[in-house]
């Protein structure tokens, strides 16, 4: 069984909107294992390296400000293939382009303000849950519910 790991900001969009026991119950009914969570208030230094793909872009400093607004909550979920699962229920960027029963297609109106940041490939997953968790704050507990998420070949 292959388990892949993948970060899940919770943005300031859902923390003011108190919309963090909904995407995180989404989560957890889906399946996923939760690995690690904590609130933190983000800082310009780590949203150059976490958005420097949008460096060029017009609204960067808008985005990053965005990103500071709040605290928000940092979570790595478990589970195979979870970067594209995750991704899936994520839905496309803006969330008025968001398909309905996606995170941003159901509660998004934004291309900004859009509920959640989700990592969008392994390699950029592990990169960075290097760069929000610390080693051991990721916890490789066993899940007993295992046997009835996933067939003994997957
Ligand atoms: P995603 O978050 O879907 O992976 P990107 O990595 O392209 O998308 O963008 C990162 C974040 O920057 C988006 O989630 C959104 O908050 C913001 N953003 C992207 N495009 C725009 C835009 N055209 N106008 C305002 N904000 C944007």
């Amino acid at each position: 069984m292959s388990m892949e790991k993948t970060l899940v900001i919770l943005k300031p969009s859902a923390v003011q909107r108190k919309l963090v026991g909904e995407i995180t119950s989404r989560f957890e009914r889906k399946g996923l294992r939760l690995a690690g969570m904590k609130m933190m208030q983000l800082t310009d230094e780590l949203l150059n390296e976490h958005y420097a793909h949008l460096a060029n872009k017009p609204f960067f400093t808008r985005v990053k400000a965005s990103m500071m607004a709040s605290p928000v909550i940092a979570c790595c979920y478990e589970g195979v293939d979870a970067v594209q699962v995750v991704r899936s229920m994520t839905g496309s960027t803006n969330g008025r382009a968001a398909a309905p029963g996606t995170i941003r297609g159901d509660y998004s109106v934004s291309g900004q303000e859009n509920i959640v940041h989700t990592s969008d490939s392994p390699q950029n997953a592990e990169e960075e849950l290097k760069r929000f968790f610390k080693p051991e704050e990721l916890f490789d507990y066993r899940l007993a519910s295992l046997p009835y998420l996933y067939s003994c070949d997957e």
